[in-house]
């Protein structure tokens, strides 16, 4: 039996390592048009800034694949004939599969702006996108970053550390809004702001103007300010990259219909990762989801479906953490979905640079969000995990303190706080 899969991102490296675990036998192949190596995407800035090569952040060594017996080639797919089970190479040639795994990952929103495809707009999402930034930041006096959301606080940091002036447009009336509820979104804005970011809420992108040269040279806002600017970042989110696929027989919504065994509706093909989308019953929402463990998480499960067992994809409890600027975010659980009838405890230090918010519902905690505190994982998504009623984590809210000896406590605080809210 031949593997395919396309894309070495974490979703293609731990399918294909796993696999390999599970079936001593089979042929695998894993493809990707960006990198031979797979290695960890969410380092992109940190490659910039110098603090990491690019070596460093290959989470395995180069040997292992070839110990595996995975064989990887640095290609673009550029079609899929599923009745024949072939994929076609970018350098010319046919791959012939009998079990294929989509793990193509997302890309960049684009919106279409006047202007996007000039030089000097560009999104972070890859390693040539790394190439271009390096290229476009000799030439450039000033950026303006389009979007919001975790990734443009990332290139508004390598910006900065080029010590370029970057100003943000932002259409929301607080940073990250959608996701962050008010308090945590108005903590996150105000740091933006002192850290020297220029931060312009309630403002959209209308244009991109290019000079002679093809190259960008300002910004227009829907409310018809010019800002000057050699750089343009587009960070409005990111998309399941479903190009591949398309013109497939493999249904497609926004991203690759999946079931929660992660099968296309095409026999032999899976997807997982950035690029899937899982199809629920009912009226629930379908599932995507677009982080590093949720990626390695629903690999595992392809790669047993993919050896011949049965396996359902648990999403388990929702889990996100990264920085902005010098500020962790940590999240747990449901947050700011507006359940009807959640309840709120939120309490913030003094200094406005730490926050702790529990969400519950009738009594029993569905959630937790900490900024400027840094919580263990795994007390928290047990707490979620077993429905602890709310007085139970209150009591025991000082279990969850990732480190006492390096992490200040705020938990004494918090409790006093919270149980007052309560009274
Ligand atoms: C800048 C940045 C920072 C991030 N930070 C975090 C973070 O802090 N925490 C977190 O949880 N998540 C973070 N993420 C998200 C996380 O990186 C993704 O969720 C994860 O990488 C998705 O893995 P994947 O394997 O599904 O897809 P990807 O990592 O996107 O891999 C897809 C691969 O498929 C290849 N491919 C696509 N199409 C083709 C084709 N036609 N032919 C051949 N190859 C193809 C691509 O080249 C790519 O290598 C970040 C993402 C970015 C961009």
């Amino acid at each position: 039996m031949h593997v395919v899969i396309i894309g070495n991102g974490i979703t293609g490296a731990t399918a294909a390592l796993e696999l390999r675990q599970l079936d001593h036998d089979c042929k695998i192949t894993m493809i990707s048009g960006e990198s031979k190596y797979h290695y960890a995407r969410p380092a992109l800035m940190y490659i910039f800034m110098g603090h990491m090569s690019y070596q460093d952040t290959k989470p395995h060594a180069d040997h292992i694949w070839e110990e595996q017996r995975i064989d990887l080639v640095r290609d673009w797919i550029t079609g899929i004939d599923t009745d024949a089970k072939q994929l076609a190479l970018h350098k010319g040639g046919d791959l012939g599969y009998d079990k294929l795994l989509i793990a193509t990952g997302a890309k960049s929103n684009k919106f279409g702006w006047p202007g996007q495809d000039l030089e000097g707009v560009q999104g972070l999402y890859d390693l040539p996108d790394l190439q271009r930034l390096h290229e476009t930041v000799q030439r450039t006096r000033q950026a303006v970053i389009v979007g919001g959301g975790l990734i443009g606080i990332e290139l508004a940091e390598m910006l900065h550390s080029c010590g370029l002036p970057v100003t943000f447009l932002v259409r929301e009336d607080s940073y990250w809004n959608n996701i962050l509820p008010a308090e945590e979104s108005r903590m996150v804005s105000r740091l933006i702001r002192e850290a020297g970011f220029g931060l312009k809420l309630e403002t959209g992108l209308k244009e991109i103007e290019g000079d002679d040269s093809g190259r960008a040279c300002a910004v227009i806002t829907d409310t018809d300010e010019r800002i000057e600017c050699q750089l343009v970042g587009l960070t409005a989110g990111v998309s399941p990259n479903t190009d591949l696929v398309k013109d497939t027989a493999i249904d497609t919504g926004r991203g690759v219909f999946v079931d929660w065994s992660l099968r296309t509706n095409v026999p032999d093909v899976l997807a997982a990762g950035d690029c899937a989308e899982i199809v629920t019953e009912g009226d629930a929402r379908n599932l995507l989801q677009q982080v590093w463990y949720t990626g390695k998480r629903q690999a595992r499960i392809a790669a047993q479906v993919l050896a011949g067992r049965e396996a359902i994809y648990d999403p388990g409890i929702w889990y996100n953490s990264a920085k902005f600027l010098d500020l962790e975010y940590h999240t747990y659980g449901q947050v700011n979905l507006c359940v009807p009838d959640e309840q709120n405890l939120y309490w913030e230090h003094a200094n406005g640079n730490h926050s702790i918010r529990i969400v519950y519902l009738q009594d029993r905690v569905i959630g937790i969000n900490t900024m400027g505190v840094r919580f263990h994982h795994r007390v928290c998504e047990a707490w979620i995990a077993e429905q602890r009623p709310l007085d139970y984590v209150l009591e025991h809210l000082a279990d969850a303190n990732f480190d006492p000896e390096f992490f200040r406590r705020f938990e004494a605080h918090a409790t006093a706080q919270f149980k007052e809210a309560l009274v």
